[in-house]
């Protein structure tokens, strides 16, 4: 992976590269990126231009033995370790029984998130895990004298999977041996171990501006301008959940949306009820981004009252529907709203159960609406 590869994000670019420049680069850095603003990206090229052999200004020349190899994701001395799952129960997995998978992973969705990623390795609903064995592993790889360059680089992605195993770490990440890289690829620092962070260089890699991110999806996924506004608008600064929208069409969510509200307000209780086994029944990664959707939708009818609205990239049928939604909702109705399905979404997450979540999500939204006070559930 080259830095001209990546979407966006010069200013994190230069700040890597000058750190080697300037012969100044820790020698442990998470890089603290949300998801889909190319936290992986950056690692994977960053990686490239610390072992080329023909450093350019802007990062690997591309063209070196060793470029070559790391394109490839072969280069022997970048090492990477991921969250796995067993492949049999009783199995003590290690990253590298995934190599194969990890490498078509990184080159098919290099924006892609964990969930992403232990469903292309088959996890279903299981948990993956960075393991004690495959620190173990790490502490071994890197006891290794370099093979060809002269770094030996860890680039791990998404330590927020290490339990607390990763203390088996420490050491090696206070005194590690001359001229090697811990590069930790992270989207939420909450959820790094404490003692890890602590010992570490942060950098934190911001959500992707709207006009770039438009620019990516014209140019790298082909999409349409006007599609690419609007689907830019919603993601926030994340070209996955900007891809992830695109493939699944908005007008599903649109459908489901109008029903739900349209339940809710005529007090349909069985239609309600076949509405929330449908949802419960559409996985975990679809309800989120179910939720998200009418969050974006919201923020935006909020941004309607203030702003022009041929601003506003959105299409003809949301329009309609936030001015509805204007006139069924006032200000603190709609952050009320905002706030139950901002902590609904933190509970489909952490696995809640899907239909009591949203059945108990539907009697507060008709709570909201009505202007009671909603109960305690
Ligand atoms: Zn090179």
């Amino acid at each position: 992976m080259l830095f001209s590869n990546i979407i966006g994000q010069e200013d994190i670019k230069e700040q890597l590269i000058n750190s080697v420049v300037q012969n100044r680069m820790s020698h442990a850095i998470v890089l603290l990126a949300p998801e889909g603003t190319g936290g992986l990206p950056l690692g994977l090229a960053f990686a490239q231009y610390l072992v080329c052999e023909d450093k350019q200004a802007d990062g690997a020349c591309g063209k070196c033995q060793a470029c070559i190899k790391a394109a490839k994701y072969i280069h022997p001395d970048i090492h990477f370790s991921y969250p796995v799952i067993p492949r049999k129960p009783g199995d003590k997995p290690v990253s590298t029984d995934y190599a194969a998978e990890w490498r078509e992973f990184i080159v098919a969705q290099p924006y892609g998130n964990a969930y992403d990623w232990l469903q292309f390795i088959g996890a279903e609903n299981k948990q993956g895990n960075i393991t004690a064995t495959e620190c173990q592993d790490i502490i071994h790889k890197l006891s290794l004298k370099s093979f060809e360059s002269q770094y030996k680089i860890l680039l791990m992605w998404m330590p927020e999977y290490l339990g607390n195993e990763g203390n088996r770490l420490l050491k090696l990440i206070e005194e590690p041996p001359p001229n090697t890289l811990f590069l930790l690829i992270a989207e939420n620092q909450e959820q790094i171990l404490a003692t890890i962070l602590s010992r570490t260089h942060l950098i934190k890699v911001n959500p992707l501006p709207k006009e770039v991110m438009v620019e990516a999806l014209i140019s790298r996924a082909q999409i349409a301008p006007a599609k690419a506004r609007q689907a830019a608008t919603i993601a926030a600064g994340n070209y996955r959940e900007a891809l992830y929208l695109l493939q699944n069409s908005d007008d599903d969510y649109h459908e489901l949306l109008r029903n739900w509200l349209n339940y809710i307000f005529t007090g349909n209780r069985s239609a309600l009820q076949e509405w929330v086994d449908t949802v419960a029944k559409m996985g975990r990664e679809n309800q989120k981004q179910f939720l998200r959707y009418f969050i974006n939708l919201l923020e935006h009818t909020l941004r309607l009252k203030y702003i022009d609205k041929s601003l506003l990239a959105f299409s003809e049928e949301e329009t309609d529907f936030a001015a509805k939604l204007q006139k069924l909702a006032n200000l603190q109705q709609m952050e009320l709203i905002m706030q139950e399905l901002d902590s609904a979404c933190y509970y489909v997450e952490r696995n809640a159960n899907a239909k009591l979540l949203f059945h108990a999500l539907s009697i507060k939204l008709q709570y909201i609406f009505k202007k009671r006070p909603i109960p305690m559930m």
